[in-house]
């Protein structure tokens, strides 16, 4: 119990998909017709109870709900509020959950609500759609069905949702002329019903998340932030105001003055914004103090959080709580499960259900419980992974040391090498190629399984894989692709290919966390200095050359990407990480390179996702980011071409740093924009090689050869056609293969069209 003088812990959500992913799979099968509404229903609730237990268990004061969600949190508060887009013709007040989820995936009629990612993280979620119309009449009333469920549970409850100018921000609007500030006062009025309601079940507080305080706001919205409190307070629970992702230093008077119960601060992201807070915070005010890492899979370390809390538990006292930096959702739900971890790595993370445990001791030893003996074993866990030597490489620190500041720079400038490389590969003009991956059949699947659970011998998959290449080598060749690929089939991801065989990465069996809806990722853990024992496509590239006299393009995946998708090493600064990943990958591209690979793509999807969520900060992290790219692509002489590529982006306000990157040849996905993006491309007057994607892979819908000529043509307008590349936005590999070879050939015969008319 805690008494009333003493510091309050809580989290501000938690993972909902289930340590198993239950979440997923009755889902999944709720939309196959598998299992009744009533069934996943109760799938739901039987996570969210367990949840709430362990929260329970661990001595927090408050159990979060609202958290949840059947498919993304802004999709429910879209669904509670009652602004559903009007053309999907739904009653949000009988919404069922059949039609929560049309929202979500589409229908036959109606494509879903647009997707996005939830500020600088991987999870996406459904973009509102509002527009002047739009109302806010109330929805559905699950929000208040899982406050009671909580209640009869016997928890103290502290109810969760997005604030209404976080919930604003991230809706789109299309219509011209309209500033979405002006929903506000009908919003507010909306949030002031539910807030009543709330009280009215004797709800004490609840946690509002306005995240897009980190950001660098226009001050209009700024200047929302009073009025709207202004407006929520006093009118039932006690509001907790959350920031999280980054510093909200800049606006510590506005949260001080703000008429709400209290601020939740991320320390992790910016530890350095509390002293502006302590200096100023008004007594009676609570100011939650995030400062167990919410985005990653860390064991915090407790003495050292201890230490820089004494200064604000002395002058807050029963005033600080303390929690999780953001939400948990972020994060896997259980280390316990993890079986294959070593006990050494183990012992250096914590899962969402270890959070819990470490705020629960932190709340201890604030309230002056003895927790010596958690405190001890933490610091010795903090101490070895401090200093053990499956962590820290003297070699990769020497080698980095001794870099040549030219490292990161070819040979010669772009037309020099443009020049070697015309003369080497002599290559038609619109060269035509693929971005790597063709589709992974059930076949190729269940070959890499067998092989993992060692139900297939080494020399019995390796036959499988070089059939499977020289099929698709094969293919290439008769359709006539003049830069052909080697398939990717031995790849299950683009990321743990590579982790797997670089020293320093760990994987987990059950580390999933949720990308959005049903899918979830299981990033691999990145714990120690980066290395690479051993070429890791050396020998699959040069089977696939064997196969063909065309230039074979090997494929890489670059290191701001891998960086992007790990759980990363927060004991160095990312862009160290980023370099030693950088030179892993440069001598796999050098040995590529002599291997007789005279063309190497080194993809880069996630390089825009990993820009600062403060635009005055860009800068410094294009900069490493850059850098890290050119380390991995310097090592070759001027007549081998580098690639890139990059997809699911808009680029055009890093067009520059992008250029920077000095690939030979760049390919993006265009195709869905309608050359759109290339269109700035081509007013910065792009220096390099560039494939703009003529069709969409996203769907198996096969484009007509009018469709992708009028592409060409449009792609013709921007680029000079010495620098075009003929190409599809992305990879193949959920594609089927009658569609697949559809569409390519009529990539072929367009680009043929294209040529004559040259
Ligand atoms: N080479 C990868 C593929 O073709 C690229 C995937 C990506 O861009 N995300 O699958
Ligand atoms: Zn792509």
């Amino acid at each position: 119990m805690t008494a009333t003088h003493d510091v309050k812990a809580h989290i501000l959500g938690f993972p909902r998909i289930g340590a198993q992913r239950e979440l997923k799979f009755a889902t999944e099968k709720f939309w196959r017709g598998e299992v009744t509404e009533a069934e996943l229903v109760n799938v739901g609730q039987t996570l969210r109870r367990r949840h709430w237990a362990w929260q329970a268990e661990a001595g927090l004061d408050f159990v979060a709900v609202g958290d949840f969600a059947w498919y993304d949190q802004i999709l429910s508060a879209t669904a509670l509020l009652g602004c559903l887009p009007a053309r999907f013709g739904f009653d949000a007040k009988r919404l069922t959950l059949a039609q929560y989820f049309e929202l979500g995936r589409g229908n036959t009629a109606q494509p879903a609500q647009e997707m996005t990612k939830y500020f600088d993280t991987n999870y996406h979620y459904m973009v509102p759609e509002l527009s002047s119309e739009t109302t806010f009449d109330g929805g559905v009333e699950w929000f208040f069905h899982e406050i009671e469920d909580a209640q009869t549970q016997g928890h103290s409850v502290k109810a969760v949702l997005p604030g209404p100018l976080t919930f604003l921000w991230l809706a789109k609007s299309k219509q011209h002329g309209y500033n979405k500030l002006d929903l506000l006062p009908k919003l507010l009025a909306r949030y002031t019903r539910i807030l009543e309601k709330l009280a009215a079940k004797g709800v004490s507080h609840i946690q509002l998340d306005e995240p897009i305080l980190g950001l660098e706001l226009p001050s209009e919205w700024i200047a929302a932030f009073a009025p709207t409190y202004q407006v929520l307070a006093g009118k039932g629970p006690k509001v907790l105001l959350a920031s999280y992702f980054d510093s909200v230093e800049t606006h510590a008077q506005l949260l001080a003055d703000l008429p709400v119960a209290g601020v939740h601060l991320d320390l992790i992201r910016a530890l350095e914004q509390l002293p502006a807070f302590i200096a100023i915070w008004p007594k009676n005010k609570v100011l939650s103090l995030g400062v167990v890492d919410g985005r990653n899979i860390w064991a915090a370390d407790l003495n050292k959080v201890l230490a820089s809390l004494q200064k604000a538990h002395s002058s807050l006292g029963q005033y600080l709580w303390i929690a999780p930096s953001c939400s948990l959702l972020h994060t896997p739900v259980d280390l316990a499960q993890e079986v294959l971890l070593d006990a050494e790595l183990k012992s250096w993370l914590a899962f969402a259900k270890q959070k819990l445990a470490e705020i629960s001791v932190l709340k201890r030893a604030l309230n002056g419980v003895n927790v010596a003996e958690e405190l001890a074993l933490n610091a010795a866990v903090q101490a070895n992974r401090r200093t053990s030597t499956r962590i820290h490489n003297p070699a990769v620190a020497a080698r980095l040391a001794q870099l040549p500041s030219n490292a990161d720079q070819r040979v010669s400038p772009f037309t020099v090498r443009q020049a070697a490389q015309r003369a080497r590969f002599n290559l038609p003009l619109l060269p035509t190629t693929t971005i790597g991956s063709f589709p992974q059949t059930s076949e190729i699947r269940a070959a890499r399984a067998a092989f993992k659970q060692g139900k297939l011998s080494t020399v019995d998959y390796d036959a499988a894989m070089k059939a499977e290449i020289a099929l698709v080598v094969n293919k290439q060749v008769e359709l006539g692709i003049d830069v052909p690929v080697h398939g990717e089939a031995e790849r299950n991801d683009m990321v743990e290919y590579f982790g797997e065989q670089l020293a320093g990465f760990a994987f987990t069996q059950l580390g999933w966390v949720q990308s959005y809806g049903s899918r979830c990722v299981k990033p691999p853990v990145l714990f120690g200095d980066v290395s690479r024992p051993a070429p890791m496509t050396v020998a699959w590239s040069s089977y696939a050359q064997s196969l063909t006299t065309k230039p074979m393009k090997g494929m890489l995946t670059g290191p701001v990407t891998i960086l992007q998708w790990s759980f990363v090493r927060d004991d160095q600064a990312r862009s160290l990480t980023c370099q030693q990943i950088a030179l892993a990958i440069r001598d796999e591209v050098v040995d590529l390179e002599n291997a007789g690979i005279g063309i190497i793509q080194i993809d880069e999807p996630a390089f825009r996702e990993g820009l600062p969520l403060k635009q005055s900060q860009w800068a410094a992290y294009l900069a490493w980011a850059g850098e890290s790219f050119r380390i991995s692509a310097s090592g070759v002489a001027n007549d081998t071409q580098i690639h890139t590529h990059m997809c699911y982006s808009e680029f055009n306000d890093i067009l520059p740093e992008i250029a920077a990157m000095d690939a030979d040849v760049i390919t993006i996905e265009t195709s869905r924009s309608d050359m759109e993006l290339l269109e700035a491309f081509g007013e910065f007057k792009y220096p390099n090689e560039i494939g703009p994607g003529v069709y969409d892979i996203h769907s198996p819908r096969v484009p007509k050869i009018e469709e992708m000529l009028r592409l060409i043509a449009k792609a013709l307008d921007v680029v000079p056609a010495d620098r075009l590349w003929i190409n599809p936005d992305c990879g193949l590999k959920t594609r089927a293969w009658p569609e697949t070879e559809a569409a390519l050939v009529n990539m072929l015969a367009a680009t043929q069209t294209a040529r004559t008319a040259l």
